[in-house]
C-alpha cells in the first residue's frame, strides 16, 4: 500500500494491491467467489482507511444487508494489518447478466454501513450511512461524502482465477483536501473516469504506484509512504475466553453439566480454541469474583 499526495497538496490518495491478503481471507473462511469479492473489496478499503489512522487506533467497518451474505465485518489498524469475515461465507449467486461480473451488490442487498473508529478515547466514533448499491466502493464513497464531508472516489476490485483462488485484488481511495481547487478536482475526476474497471487495471499487473500515477496524472504525485498489507488476526485465548464468559452464568453451568470440552472459533480467522470443563469452571469462578457475569 502506498500513500501519496499531489504536489500542490490539494489531493491525497491511498492505493493498494491485496492479493495475498484476500487469498488468506478466502482460505480461512472458505468463501465462495462472490463473497471473496465482497469481503476482498471491504478488506482492501478497510486497509486503506486504517492507514488514515494514527498509532494504536483501530477501525471497524460493518455492513448489514438484506442480501444472502447478511453481513460483513472488517477491522484494520494503521499499519496495514486487516482482518474480516462474512456472516454467510458460502453464498453462491449466478454471474450478473448486465456486466458479467460477480454480483456483490446482489449478495449484500440493501442495508447500512457502520464505521467504528476506536481512537483511544472513552467512546468510539461511530458513523452510519445507508448502502448505495452494496458494491462496497460506491458505499464507501458515499460514507466519506455524507458522514465525513470529504469528497472522495473509491475504486476496488477482486479478480478470481478459474479455480476460485484470488488472482488479483486492490484499489484506491482518492480524497480532496480542504481548499482543493476546481481545477484539481476536475483533473482527478477525468483520471478516475478513464479507469473503467479496477479489476481490468489489476489484470494488467498495475502496482499501487502505477495506480497513483494514473489517478493523479497531471498533478505531480509525490509518494511518501509505502507499507505492506496483510491479513492478520490478533485473537488470543484470553480474548476468546471473554466471549465465552459473555454467554452468562446459566449457559456456562449447562456447558459444565454437559461435561465435554468447549470449542470456540475466532470469527475473524477461524482459529479454534478449546476449553476443558475445568477451564470453563475456572472462568466462571473468576468472572463471578470480578462481578462481570450476567445471569
Ligand atoms: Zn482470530
Amino acid at each position: 500500500m502506498v500513500r501519496a499526495a499531489s504536489k500542490n497538496g490539494e489531493v491525497r490518495i491511498f492505493a493498494a494491491t491485496t492479493r495475498d491478503t484476500v487469498e488468506e481471507a478466502r482460505k480461512d473462511h472458505n468463501t465462495s467467489p462472490v463473497i471473496t469479492a465482497a469481503l476482498g473489496r471491504l478488506l482492501t478499503g478497510g486497509a486503506m482507511m486504517g492507514a488514515m489512522l494514527k498509532g494504536d487506533d483501530k477501525l471497524t467497518l460493518q455492513i448489514r444487508g438484506d442480501g444472502p451474505v447478511k453481513g460483513l465485518t472488517v477491522t484494520a489498524d494503521a499499519n496495514g494489518n486487516v482482518k474480516g469475515f462474512a456472516l454467510e461465507p458460502e453464498v453462491i449467486l449466478p454471474i450478473r447478466e448486465k456486466d458479467h461480473k460477480l454480483d456483490v451488490g446482489g449478495a449484500v442487498g440493501n442495508g447500512t454501513l457502520q464505521i467504528i473508529k476506536d481512537l483511544g478515547l472513552k467512546d468510539p466514533y461511530i458513523g452510519q450511512t445507508q448502502l448505495v448499491n452494496g458494491e462496497i466502493a460506491e458505499d464507501l464513497t458515499y460514507y466519506f461524502a455524507s458522514s465525513e464531508q470529504v469528497p472522495s472516489a473509491v475504486g476496488l476490485g477482486v479478480l478470481m482465477n478459474k479455480n476460485n483462488t484470488v488472482r488479483e485484488a486492490g484499489g484506491f481511495i482518492v480524497q480532496m483536501l480542504p481548499g482543493a481547487t476546481e481545477e484539481s478536482i476536475s483533473v482527478v475526476e477525468k483520471n478516475v473516469a478513464k479507469i473503467h474497471s479496477v479489476t481490468d487495471i489489476l489484470r494488467e499487473g498495475k502496482t499501487p504506484e502505477d495506480i497513483v500515477n494514473m489517478v493523479l496524472d497531471g498533478l505531480e504525485p509525490n509518494i511518501y509512504t509505502s507499507m505492506p498489507v496483510q491479513f492478520k488476526c490478533d485473537c488470543s485465548e484470553e480474548k476468546v475466553s471473554r466471549v465465552l464468559i459473555s454467554i452468562g452464568e446459566k449457559e456456562l453451568n449447562s456447558l459444565i453439566d454437559e461435561g465435554k470440552p468447549v470449542e470456540i472459533k475466532c470469527e475473524f480467522c477461524e482459529k479454534a480454541y478449546t476449553f476443558s470443563v475445568e477451564d470453563v469452571k475456572e472462568l466462571l469462578t473468576e468472572a463471578k469474583k470480578s462481578g462481570n457475569l450476567r445471569a
